[in-house]
C-alpha cells in the first residue's frame, strides 16, 4: 500500500485553513519514525473565530428539522464508508495500528452516524397531566448548546464519531479539537460531514497548544457542554474548568481493565481472546484487558496458552498485511513501556515474554506478559495503556472481586465462567461500566460506553448517548 498522507488543515468556519504562519506540530509515522506532516496550530484569534461561528450556526442547525440532521448524518456515513480504504490508510500511517484494525474502526465509526441519524428523529417530549384545570403541561428536550469536544490520539475516527455523531443528531454544533499526533483521521471525518451538505461552521476542527485551547473554549460563555475522553488527569482539569462556567461535562478516562478466569471456564478461549484483546492497538486502548486473575486450579494451563499465543504475534508497521501488532503510537509511550517493566522486574516480576523495545526504526515494543509482579509496581496501580500483560492466580471469588475492583478505575471488566450463578455475581459486583462474560467484545453502537469511578462519568453511544447534549424545558400553560 502506498497511500500519500492527507494535507493538514484546520476546518473554521467552512473553510479549509493551512499553516498560513501559524505555528506547526510535526506529525510522526510510528512505525518509520518519519516525518509525515505538519498540522496547523490555531491562533487565539482562530479560536475567536470559531467561537463566533459556533454559536451563530447553532442557532441555525437547532432550528433544521430532525429528518434533515438525519439524512446529512447518513450521507456522511456512506461517504465514510466509500472513503474506509483511505481513511484506513491515514490512521495507520500516523498512529500504527494494523490496517485490518484501522478499517474496522472506521466501519464503526459509520456505524455510529447511523445510528444517531435514527436517534435524531426520536428526540420526543411529554405532555404531564396537571393539578390545575385548563392548564397544559409540556416537557420538552432541546439541544444543550454549542460543544466542545476533546479527543485522543489512539482511536482517531471512533472516538469523534461518537462524540459527533450524537451531537450533531441532537442539534448541537461542535468545535471538535482532536489529538494533533493522530489528525488526518478525525480531518477525514469531518470532510465526509461537509461533502454530506452538514451547513458551514456547524462542524469545526481545531488543533492547537491542547491546555491553550481547552481553557479558552471552555471558559468561553458560547460553549454549554464539554466533553473529553483521554487521562483522568486532565479529565480532572478539564472539570473544574467546565465547574467554573457550570457547564457538564462527559468524561470517558483510562481503565485497568481486570479478566477474572474461574476454574470451571473455556480457558484456551480465555487465554487466546484474551491476547488478542490485550494487544489490540498496541495494547492502548482504554477498555483493554490488562490484569488477568486466574483461578489457582487452572493457572498454568492459562500461562501456556497465553504466553505462546503473545509470543507468535507478529509486530510490525501496521501497512504489511500480516501484521498483527503495530508500533506505539509514540516515543512517550515507548519510554513508558520501558519504565513499567523495568520497574516491575526490579520488585521482582518475572517475564514471560518480551519485556523490552525492539530494533526500530519505529517505536515498537515486544508483547510482555509478566508474572509475580508485586503489588507495589507501578503497573499495578498505573494503567499501562500499552502491550504489557499481567497474569496472577487467585483462591476464592472474593479475593479475585478484591483484586479487580481495588483500584480507582472502573471502565472495563472480564470474566469466564460456565457457572451461571457465578456469572451473576460477577456481573452484579465488578465495579465497571462495562463487563464482558465469556467475550471480550464489549462495545456495540448500540450499547452505552462509559466508566465508573475516575474511568469518568456519563455514557456514549446507544439510546442514552445523545441525551447529554440535550436538555429538558417544560412549558405551563394556562
Ligand atoms: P495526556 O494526558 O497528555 O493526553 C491525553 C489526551 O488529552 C491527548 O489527546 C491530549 O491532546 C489531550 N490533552 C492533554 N492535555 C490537555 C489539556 N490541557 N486540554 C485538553 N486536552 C488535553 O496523555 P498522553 O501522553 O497523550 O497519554 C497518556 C495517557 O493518557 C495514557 O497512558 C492513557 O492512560 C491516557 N489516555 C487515555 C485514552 C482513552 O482512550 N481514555 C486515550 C489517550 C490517552
Amino acid at each position: 500500500m502506498n497511500t500519500p498522507y492527507d494535507t493538514l488543515y484546520l476546518f473554521i468556519d467552512g473553510k479549509w485553513i493551512g499553516t498560513e504562519g501559524r505555528a506547526t506540530a510535526t506529525v510522526v509515522n510510528p512505525a518509520t519514525e518519519s516525518l509525515i506532516g505538519q498540522v496547523p496550530l490555531a491562533t487565539s484569534g482562530d479560536l475567536d473565530r470559531a467561537l463566533e461561528v459556533a454559536g451563530q450556526s447553532f442557532e441555525l442547525w437547532r432550528r433544521t428539522v430532525p429528518a434533515e440532521r438525519a439524512s446529512i448524518l447518513k450521507r456522511a456515513a456512506d461517504l465514510i464508508l466509500q472513503r474506509a480504504s483511505h481513511i484506513a490508510a491515514q490512521m495507520t500511517l500516523e498512529e500504527g495500528k494494523p490496517i485490518a484494525e484501522a478499517m474496522d474502526e472506521v466501519t464503526r465509526a459509520a456505524e455510529y452516524f447511523e445510528w444517531f441519524a435514527e436517534s435524531a428523529r426520536r428526540i420526543d417530549g411529554r405532555v404531564v397531566p396537571a393539578n390545575r384545570p385548563g392548564v397544559l403541561q409540556i416537557v420538552t428536550r432541546q439541544a444543550i448548546g454549542p460543544v466542545a469536544a476533546f479527543t485522543p490520539w489512539n482511536f482517531p475516527a471512533i472516538t469523534p464519531a461518537r462524540k459527533l455523531s450524537a451531537a450533531l443528531a441532537a442539534g448541537c454544533s461542535v468545535i471538535l479539537k482532536p489529538g494533533e499526533e493522530s489528525p488526518a483521521t478525525a480531518l477525514a471525518l469531518a470532510r465526509a460531514l461537509d461533502d454530506a451538505g452538514l451547513p458551514k461552521g456547524v462542524l469545526q476542527v481545531v488543533f492547537g497548544v491542547p491546555d491553550e485551547v481547552s481553557s479558552q473554549l471552555i471558559a468561553s460563555p458560547i460553549i454549554r457542554k464539554v466533553t473529553f475522553t483521554g487521562s483522568v488527569p486532565i479529565g480532572r482539569l478539564l472539570s473544574k474548568r467546565a465547574a467554573e462556567g457550570v457547564k457538564p461535562i462527559t468524561l470517558e478516562l483510562g481503565g485497568h481493565g481486570p479478566v477474572l478466569v474461574f476454574d470451571d471456564a473455556d480457558v484456551e478461549r480465555a487465554a487466546v481472546e484474551g491476547v488478542a484483546n490485550r494487544f489490540r492497538g498496541t495494547g492502548q486502548v482504554c477498555i483493554s484487558s490488562t490484569r488477568f486473575l486466574i483461578q489457582r486450579g487452572v493457572y498454568p494451563q492459562f500461562v501456556d496458552h497465553f504466553v505462546s499465543a503473545a509470543r507468535a504475534l507478529r509486530v510490525g508497521n501496521g501497512l504489511h498485511p500480516h501484521t498483527q501488532v503495530g508500533p506505539l503510537a509514540n516515543l512517550r509511550q515507548l519510554a513508558k513501556m520501558e519504565e513499567l517493566v523495568a520497574d516491575a522486574v526490579a520488585k521482582g516480576a518475572q517475564v514471560l515474554a518480551g519485556g523490552e523495545s525492539l530494533p526500530g526504526p519505529g517505536f515498537f515494543f515486544a508483547p510482555t506478559v509478566l508474572a509475580n509482579v508485586p503489588m507495589d509496581a507501578r503497573v499495578m496501580h498505573e494503567e499501562p495503556f500499552g502491550p504489557i500483560a499481567i497474569l496472577r492466580p487467585f483462591d476464592e471469588l472474593e479475593d479475585a472481586l478484591s483484586e479487580a475492583n481495588r483500584l480507582p478505575y472502573g471502565l472495563s471488566a472480564y470474566a469466564f465462567t460456565r457457572s451461571a450463578r457465578t456469572a451473576m455475581e460477577v456481573g452484579e459486583r465488578l465495579e465497571a461500566g462495562m463487563i464482558g462474560i465469556n467475550q471480550y467484545r464489549i462495545v456495540a453502537t448500540e450499547l452505552p460506553f462509559g466508566g465508573l469511578k475516575d474511568s469518568g462519568h456519563g455514557s456514549e453511544g446507544g439510546t442514552e448517548g445523545i441525551e447529554h447534549y440535550l436538555t429538558n424545558k417544560f412549558i405551563s400553560q394556562a
